[in-house]
């Protein structure tokens, strides 16, 4: 496929898996319009990339579908100027998406071949507000606390308690939370010391690994 018919697939993903489903946030639908899905899956993959599925990463890992990532993003409500925390970068499309909508993305990630692989698509892709670690994630990343939005593309047991001592007043968290085969989407809105709940989708991710999270299998 050439470049224009990757734009071209973006487009009808837009328009023919986000808008029908429920996604309005302008500025979401306009980064997932615009960031290069398939220049982050694997050669094999790439004319795949906009299908409504996950697809494999390596490492026994997964990029969402679109329509999660989308729905994620916008649960998160940033509006440019936020400093956002994502625990699981995997490939780091959610990364990107993420990248474009507020102002620096710190991102963490437990497989170091994922982590690396990640950090050399944002250098090709020149995403300079992307910062890569590799550590437990369940641990959050104090150095940089507070976070205003913080994102958990796994899937774990419960909300990770160093994530939400890193997350700001006001803030937002969106994770999966569940068993190891499918879970519920919460988001977590932190506003005047209360944390309040809400379940937004019913999904399947693979498993958050770590302290706060499940052990390894
Ligand atoms: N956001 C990613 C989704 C990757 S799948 C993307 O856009 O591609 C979830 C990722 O979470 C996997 O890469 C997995 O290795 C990672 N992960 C699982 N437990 C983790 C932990 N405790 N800390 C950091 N990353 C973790």
């Amino acid at each position: 496929m050439s470049m224009n018919d990757y734009a071209t697939a973006r487009a009808r993903m837009v328009h023919e898996q986000l808008i029908p489903r429920g996604i309005k946030d302008k500025r979401v639908l306009e980064a997932m319009s615009v960031v290069p899905r398939h220049l982050f899956v694997e050669d094999a993959l790439q004319s795949q990339a906009y299908g409504d599925f996950p697809l494999p990463i390596g490492e026994g890992q997964t990029i969402s579908q679109p329509y999660i990532v989308a729905l994620m993003t916008q649960a998160l409500a940033l509006r440019g100027e936020e400093k956002v925390l994502e625990i699981g970068t995997g490939c780091g499309y959610q990364a990107a998406v993420l990248a474009q909508l507020c102002h620096k993305v710190y991102t963490v990630e437990r497989i170091k071949q994922l982590a690396i692989r990640a950090r050399k698509t944002f250098d090709r892709l020149r995403y300079l507000n992307i910062v890569c670690r590799i550590d437990d994630g369940t641990l959050g990343w104090p150095q940089h606390a507070p976070y205003d939005a913080i994102i958990v593309t796994a899937g774990g047991p419960r909300i990770p308690d160093p994530l939400l001592e890193q997350l700001a007043d006001p803030g937002r968290l969106v994770m999966p939370v569940g068993d190891r085969l499918s879970q519920q989407l919460v988001v977590l809105e932190k506003r005047d010391g209360e944390c309040r709940q809400q379940v937004i989708e019913h999904v399947r991710f693979v498993s958050l690994i770590g302290d706060h999270g499940w052990r390894e299998l």
